[in-house]
């Protein structure tokens, strides 16, 4: 079994995103500046937001963390959007989700000017995805690609079973390994809440993402021997054994999964740390503008 190092494999991305920006600051070009919208006080966003600005000071990227209190209204939230997408020192930014119950994230997501849009929520950029075009890939996805890729997993042909249909990860996942591309060209099933016979669909694969946000959901007993396992679930569940008194699980029993698998992610130190790297690389090629002429 070989692990699928997110540790080691973000840290290499990022030196080399690094000297990416060393050289754009040699040529005289603008440093990518990557920006965050957090409305109100959620733990995990504030978490989230503070790890996307430290991975930006370690490549060298600048950025900012722009705060509005939970009371902000839609239409000041969407002003605000609007400032940000004519601001061109902003190459691009996040609106952490979750936002107040009274703020449509639909509508502020639509609001974010796709050739700013390096979290790739957009339909523009959904759509493009969709269509093979060249778009900006939400940050999960494109780590899960990246870690595929650099491990050299083999895709073709393998029956992969996605468990999640979110726009942020199960969905895009999906088409991303059915697309004719490396990684990619899989015989992909996307499972949900509805999915009848799950554990029997799950045995069937090649290679598993799990996307669903139940921890150790995954079983050994639903796992191929010598199958490919992503674990992309994060979520706190109670424990003893840390001084916060909680810790971070994944959706797959790791313990005993681990011991059938070719390759498998840890959580933590698997698909969260390649998440932000996702982030990073959409941010450079923002900054780029090839993707978008402004
Ligand atoms: P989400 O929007 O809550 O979607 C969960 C999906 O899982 C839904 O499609 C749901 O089906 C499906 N599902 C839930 N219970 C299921 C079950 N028992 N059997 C089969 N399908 C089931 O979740 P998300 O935002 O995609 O996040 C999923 C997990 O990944 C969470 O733990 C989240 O924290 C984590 N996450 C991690 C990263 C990272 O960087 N590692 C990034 C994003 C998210 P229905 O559509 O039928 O409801």
């Amino acid at each position: 079994m070989v692990l699928l190092d997110g540790k080691k494999l973000s840290a290499e991305i990022k030196k080399e995103i690094s000297a990416e920006v060393t050289f754009l600051k040699d040529a005289g070009k603008k440093v990518p500046h990557l920006a965050a919208i957090l409305v109100g006080n959620n733990g995990a966003s504030e978490t989230y937001v503070a790890s996307k600005a430290k991975s930006c000071a370690e490549v060298g990227f600048g950025s900012s963390v722009i705060r509005f209190d939970e009371k902000i209204t839609e239409r000041e939230l969407l002003e605000e959007i609007g400032k940000l997408n004519s601001n061109p020192e902003i190459d691009g930014y996040i609106v952490q989700l979750p936002l107040p119950a009274h703020i449509s994230s639909q509508k502020i997501m639509e609001a974010i000017d796709p050739s700013k849009d390096v979290d790739g929520f957009h339909p523009v950029n959904a759509g493009k995805l969709l269509q093979h075009l060249p778009c900006f890939i939400p940050a999960t996805p494109y780590g899960i690609l990246m870690m595929l890729e650099r491990y050299k997993i083999e895709t073709v042909g393998k029956n992969c079973v996605i468990i999640g249909r979110s726009n942020i990860v199960g969905m895009p996942m999906s088409v991303l390994m059915a697309r004719n591309a490396y990684p990619g060209n899989a015989t992909v099933t996307l499972c949900h809440s509805k999915t009848k016979n799950l554990p029997e669909v799950v045995r069937q694969a090649d290679i598993v993402i799990a996307a669903l946000g139940s921890p150790k959901f995954v079983k050994a007993e639903m796992i191929k021997e010598g199958a490919v396992v992503i674990d992309v679930g994060i979520t706190r569940v109670e424990s003893k054994e840390t001084k916060s008194g909680y810790k971070i699980s994944g959706d797959v029993d790791f313990e005993n999964v681990a011991p059938k698998c070719s390759y498998i992610t840890p959580v933590p130190g698997g698909v969260g740390l390649m998440t932000i790297v996702g982030l990073l690389k959409n941010t450079i090629l923002a900054s780029k503008h090839e993707l978008y002429k402004r």
